[in-house]
């Protein structure tokens, strides 16, 4: 099928953007173009209007604040996933990067239009909250942050209103003495995955576990947080058996989806495997 017809607008600035948008209700922002030409050209979206992003400057540097990484939305994961700066202040960005479709979809793809497509099979809004993300959102009224928590609202829905624009992302800083791993089961390598876990865990100088992070990707309508084996697994010795016991706790609070992919029962079941891998890979690349 072909898109609908629409009007077309590259502003050179993101105030000119955002009133695009504020005079147009049905007006559209587009990034890279990865998700939205091909809701575009299965009709699933009708824009009025689309409002490139890719000429406004500012919103593709990636920058160190204090113990943050201030990420542009317009970065194009491929310039993300071989930054230096990203890879050594936040290394599961490129853990996470490496597992998202192909180079030339990375090439094209932005840091902040996966996040706000928010595909609950993405690795970037599963990072989001994995990490506890801000979100930094402009409008013509100013700015907000919203955190990660918040941000994620249900299947490829966020906080983002229609009239907002999503300028960067901040991460937090890696500290010390800590790991970071991503694990998929998919079909093939590049494949959106039928069930994932992004982790990060920090050793303490006792070699206890002093703090867990862990989140699913395509398990529900939005990225899931794993807090009960976070909690399980944090004052313990990071071993197989201490793993292994948090990791049965993967689906506690939550109820994993049912798909033509997977039941329920058994996306529970390969979720409390990821977990344990990825806790188990994010230890032994602690630094
Ligand atoms: P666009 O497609 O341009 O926009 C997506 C949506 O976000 C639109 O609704 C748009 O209005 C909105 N938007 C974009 N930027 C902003 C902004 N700054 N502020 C407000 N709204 C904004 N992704 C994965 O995570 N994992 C995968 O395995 C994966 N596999 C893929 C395989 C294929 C074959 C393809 C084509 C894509 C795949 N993707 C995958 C999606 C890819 O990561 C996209 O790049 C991403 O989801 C959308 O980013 P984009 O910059 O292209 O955004």
């Amino acid at each position: 099928m072909k898109a609908p017809e629409f009007d077309y607008a590259a502003p050179d600035s993101l105030e000119q953007a955002l009133a695009l948008l504020e005079n147009d209700e049905d007006a559209k922002v587009i990034a890279g173009g990865q998700s939205l030409v091909a809701l575009l050209n299965m009709r699933l979206t009708y824009p009025s209007l689309l409002v490139d992003l890719r000429r406004i400057p500012g919103l593709t540097e990636v920058r160190e604040d204090g113990e943050t990484l201030r990420i542009g939305a317009m970065t194009r994961q491929r310039a993300a996933e071989t930054s230096s700066l990203v890879a050594e202040r936040c290394p599961l960005v490129v853990d996470a990067l490496r597992h998202v479709a192909h180079p030339q979809i990375r090439s094209r793809g932005t840091v902040g239009g996966s996040i706000v497509h928010a595909d609950p099979a993405g690795e970037l809004p599963t990072l989001a909250l994995a990490l506890d993300a801000t979100m930094v959102l402009a409008s013509s009224a100013g700015t907000r942050e919203v955190p990660a928590a918040e941000f994620f609202q249900g299947f490829l829905m966020t906080a983002t209103e229609p009239a907002e624009i999503l300028v960067d992302v901040i991460v937090p800083a890696i500290r010390p003495r800590t790991g970071t791993a991503c694990v998929e089961i998919a079909r093939r390598h590049g494949d959106f995955a039928m069930c994932g876990a992004l982790g990060q865990v920090t050793v303490g100088s006792d070699g206890r576990v002093e703090e867990a992070r862990l989140a699913f990707l395509g398990v529900s309508d939005r990225p899931v947080r794993a807090t009960a084996v976070e909690q399980a697994v944090v004052g313990t010795d990071g071993g197989e058996a201490a793993l292994s016991a948090a990791a049965e706790l993967a689906v506690d609070g939550w109820e994993p989806m049912d798909d033509p992919q997977m039941t329920a029962e058994y996306r529970a079941q390969i979720a409390r495997v990821v977990a344990r891998r990825a806790l188990a890979q994010a230890i032994e690349r602690t630094r």
